[in-house]
């Protein structure tokens, strides 16, 4: 069987490295800050909101949540936002998707400062991971990037194939391996053969959302394979897009579901909120004592 990639395990360590310096920017005044803003009732956002906090007390972050009813206004999301903005105790400003349906999303993202952009997803920030030079990378592809690490794969020269094009994790993640260089396919629906795409992947990363579409005969021995999915069985019962009993012994290493991908993509975000804090309090900052 393959090793199994601990994402519970790598996730704290980042945290606990980001509390490390968070230590050391309150030591010189500056206490990081991190507002999160959810409007309506939907329950999956309600506990990503809540997890979102603990993390932040757990670095040692301040956090500020904003819970506006499904009925607000998208001119009233916007003025929070122009004021989240304005405000230096904040350093970053998520918020939360999906936003209710008659609320525009790519409106909203676009008027996010870029600097506390910590989920990546302007079009500022987009646009400097496609060239290379960036501050934040979005929280899951670089969660899936530190997991890779950990493994101590090599990425260059390697076959990478990322099933999903999403522009939160599938567009991304491409770019992210192709930085590596790697030699970088991108599947989707509208893939004519997808097991022999995944049948030449050293590195799979599945960000589908169907649960265990990709089987053990669709991978290729000694793979490293990383499931961003996150499903709900025939039992209610959390599962990814890899079907983890037919993969894991073809697998050289391959994430679980919990337990893999989800944890890296807060902690990413708190190494975000934690760099975005660095760069708008650089003038005040002694940087050499970080
Ligand atoms: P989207 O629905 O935005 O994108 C799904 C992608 O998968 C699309 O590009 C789609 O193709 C492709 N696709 C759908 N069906 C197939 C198929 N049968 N064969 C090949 N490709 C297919 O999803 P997201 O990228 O937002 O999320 C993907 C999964 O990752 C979800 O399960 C989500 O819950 C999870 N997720 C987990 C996170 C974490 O922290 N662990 C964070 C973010 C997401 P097309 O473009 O042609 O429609």
């Amino acid at each position: 069987m393959g090793q199994i990639i601990d994402g519970k395990m790598i996730s704290k360590s980042v945290k606990d490295k980001v509390r490390e310096q968070t230590e050391k920017l309150k030591e010189q005044g500056i206490v990081p800050g991190l507002a999160v803003i959810i409007v309506g009732e939907n329950p999956a956002s309600q506990i990503y909101v809540r997890n979102k906090q603990l993390a932040c007390e757990e670095v040692g972050f301040e956090s500020y949540k904003y819970a506006l009813p499904e009925s607000t206004t998208q001119a009233k999301l916007l003025e929070l936002i122009k004021k989240l903005n304005a405000d230096e105790r904040v350093n970053g400003i998520l918020c939360q998707l999906p936003l209710p349906e008659h609320i525009d999303e790519s409106t909203v993202i676009n008027n996010i400062s870029p600097k506390k952009d910590v989920d990546a997803f302007h079009p500022v920030n987009v646009g400097k991971i496609m060239i290379g030079d960036y501050s934040f990378l979005p929280c899951t592809p670089a969660g899936v990037m530190e997991l890779i690490a950990s493994t101590g794969t090599e990425i260059s020269g390697k076959e990478c194939v990322v099933v999903g094009r999403s522009n939160i994790v599938g567009k991304p993640m491409a770019m992210l391996l192709l930085h590596k260089s790697g030699t970088v396919t991108v599947c989707h629906s509208k893939t004519v053969d997808l097991k022999a795409q995944c049948k030449r992947a050293d590195i799979l990363v599945a960000a589908v959302g169907v649960k265990k579409l990709i089987k053990g005969d669709m991978v290729k021995q000694g793979a490293v394979l990383i499931d961003v999915g996150m499903n709900r069985d025939e039992n209610g019962k959390l599962c990814g897009d890899i079907d983890f009993e037919s993969c894991k012994d073809k697998a050289s290493y391959i994430t679980p579901v919990p337990g893999g991908v989800g944890p890296m993509t807060i902690a990413m975000l708190m190494k975000n909120t934690l760099t975005a804090a660095i760069e708008q309090n650089k003038e005040k900052l002694n940087v050499n004592n970080l």
